[in-house]
C-alpha cells in the first residue's frame, strides 16, 4: 500500500473545536462589522501577480520571500493572495465603485505566505479584515480601529491585548523622516543586517520593523518621526487619538510601529498580546491613501486592518457547543416511515434532530445516550418522548412534541 497522504507543510484541517473557534471568530466579526455599516465582499484567492508586486512594495518580506507565485497553463503569472487589501482595492476599481464612496468592506478568508511554520504562523492562514474606502478624515481611522476593538471585546480577549499606534505622517513628513533615517543608519551600515542594508537604499523606514536583534538595537536610538512631522500630519494624528478616546478605545503611542507593507501613510497600528510568544500581533492595519492610485485607479483614500483568525482562535475560550440534537428512533422496522416523517417535521421546525441510521431500537437508544443527546423520540404505534438526562418518558402527539422541544 502507498503511504498515506499528508497535508502540505504549514496547512491545517479545521475540525471539531478548531473549526468551532474559527467560525466563532468569523461570525463575531461579521456581526460587529455589520453594526458599523460594513458589507461583506469576497474577492478571488488568486490574482494577477502585479496586484501584489506593484502595491506591497518590492522590498517587503511578503513580496521578496513569501508569495506563492506561479505561471498558470496559459503562461500568466498568478499569485495566491498573501493579504486582502490589494484585492479589495483592485475590486473597487474593476467594479467601477471609485465614484460610489464611501465603501465599507468586511472580508474573511484564506491567505497564503511561504513562511517557516510555527505556533500561530502557517502557510495557509486566515484573516478577517475591514477596509473603509473614501473618507480621508481621522474619524474613519478611529471608526475602523473601534470596530476592531469591539470584536476583540466580544471575543473576550480585550483584556489580553494592547493597542499600539503610531503615525507615519504625510508624504512631506515621510520624505523628511526618510532623509533623517538614511543619515542615521548610514553611520552604522556595518552593523546592519544584510536585509536592512538593502532596506536602507529602498525603504529605510522598514528597518524600524526589522526582526533582527542588532537592527532593533540601532532602531531603538534612531531619530523619531514626531520630529519630522508637518503641522497637518500632527493635527491628523492628534485628532485620531481624540476620536479613539471618544470611542472608548484605550491606546498607547509606539514610534516603532511602521508595518511591513509599503502602502501605509499616516496611521499605523497593531493590537498586540504577550500571550502568543513571538507571534504577538493579532490585529494590524493602517491608512493607505496612495494604494488605489498605485493600482491605476483614481486617488481614493483608505484605511483598514486585518487580523489572523488562527491567533484569535488560540486566545478565545472554547465556544459553547451547538444544542445537542434530538434522536428519533423507530421502535420496529415498520415504524421507520413514521419516524422519518417525525424527523423531517422536527427539522422543519428548526429543531436539530438525528436518527440512528442502523441497528435495532435498543442499540440506537444506547448510542443516543452515549452521544450526549438530550432527548430521544421513540416512534412505534405511538410516539414517546424520552428525556435522556433523567430517563422519564411521556406520550406525545406530533404537535406536542414540537411544542415541547421548541420551548
Ligand atoms: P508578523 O509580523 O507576525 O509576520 P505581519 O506583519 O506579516 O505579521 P500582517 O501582514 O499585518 O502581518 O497580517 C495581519 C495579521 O495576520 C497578523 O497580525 C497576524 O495575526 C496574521 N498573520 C500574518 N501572517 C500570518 C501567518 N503566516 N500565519 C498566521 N497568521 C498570520
Ligand atoms: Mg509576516
Amino acid at each position: 500500500m502507498a503511504p498515506p497522504l499528508q497535508p502540505v507543510r504549514g496547512t491545517r484541517d479545521l475540525i471539531g473545536e478548531d473549526a468551532a473557534r474559527h467560525f466563532h471568530v468569523i461570525d463575531t466579526a461579521r456581526r460587529i462589522t455589520g453594526l458599523y455599516g460594513f458589507s461583506e465582499w469576497q474577492t478571488p484567492i488568486f490574482e494577477d501577480t502585479k496586484v501584489f508586486s506593484r502595491t506591497l512594495g518590492e522590498t517587503s518580506d511578503v513580496v521578496t520571500k513569501e508569495m506563492y507565485t506561479f505561471e498558470d497553463r496559459g503562461g500568466d503569472s498568478v499569485t495566491l493572495r498573501p493579504e486582502g487589501t490589494a484585492g479589495v482595492a483592485r475590486a473597487l476599481i474593476t467594479n467601477g465603485l471609485t465614484q460610489t464612496l464611501p465603501q465599507k468592506v468586511f472580508y474573511a478568508g484564506p491567505m497564503f505566505r511561504y513562511e517557516r511554520p510555527q505556533k500561530g504562523r502557517y502557510r495557509q492562514f486566515h484573516q478577517i479584515g475591514v477596509e473603509l474606502l473614501g473618507p480621508a478624515t481621522p474619524l474613519a481611522d478611529a471608526e475602523v480601529i473601534s470596530a476592531g476593538w469591539r470584536i476583540l471585546q466580544e471575543l473576550g480577549i480585550a483584556g489580553q491585548v494592547v493597542l499600539h499606534i503610531n503615525t507615519l505622517g504625510d508624504t512631506e513628513s515621510r520624505a523628511a523622516y526618510r532623509a533623517e533615517l538614511v543619515a542615521y543608519f548610514s553611520r552604522y551600515t556595518a552593523d546592519l543586517s544584510p536585509e536592512s542594508r538593502l532596506r536602507l537604499e529602498k525603504n529605510p523606514l522598514r528597518i524600524l520593523d526589522s526582526k533582527d536583534e542588532g537592527d532593533q538595537k540601532l532602531a531603538a536610538a534612531a531619530p523619531q518621526m514626531q520630529d519630522c512631522m508637518t503641522d497637518e500630519a500632527k493635527a491628523f494624528y492628534d485628532s485620531l487619538l481624540n476620536y479613539l478616546t471618544a470611542f472608548g478605545v484605550p491606546h498607547q503611542h509606539n514610534p516603532h510601529i511602521v508595518r511591513g507593507l509599503d502602502y501605509y501613510n499616516h496611521t499605523a497600528f497593531e493590537f498586540v498580546t504577550t500571550a502568543l510568544g513571538a507571534q504577538g500581533t493579532v490585529l494590524a492595519g493602517g491608512r493607505y491613501d496612495g494604494l488605489v492610485e498605485q493600482m491605476g485607479g483614481p486617488a481614493v483614500p483608505g484605511v483598514g486592518w486585518a487580523a489572523g483568525i488562527e491567533r484569535l482562535s488560540m486566545l478565545i475560550a472554547p465556544p459553547k457547543p451547538a444544542a445537542l440534537p434530538v434522536v428519533v428512533i423507530p421502535m420496529t422496522p415498520e415504524a421507520e416511515p413514521a419516524a422519518l416523517a417525525t424527523l423531517s417535521a422536527l427539522r422543519a421546525a428548526n429543531i436539530a434532530a438525528e436518527t440512528g441510521y442502523t441497528g435495532n431500537a435498543k442499540k440506537r437508544l444506547e448510542r443516543a445516550n452515549k452521544s450526549g443527546a438530550a432527548f430521544a423520540v421513540l416512534v412505534g404505534s405511538e410516539c414517546k418522548l424520552k428525556n435522556l438526562t433523567d430517563g422519564t418518558q411521556t406520550d406525545v402527539t406530533p404537535d406536542q412534541l414540537i411544542a415541547i422541544l421548541s420551548a
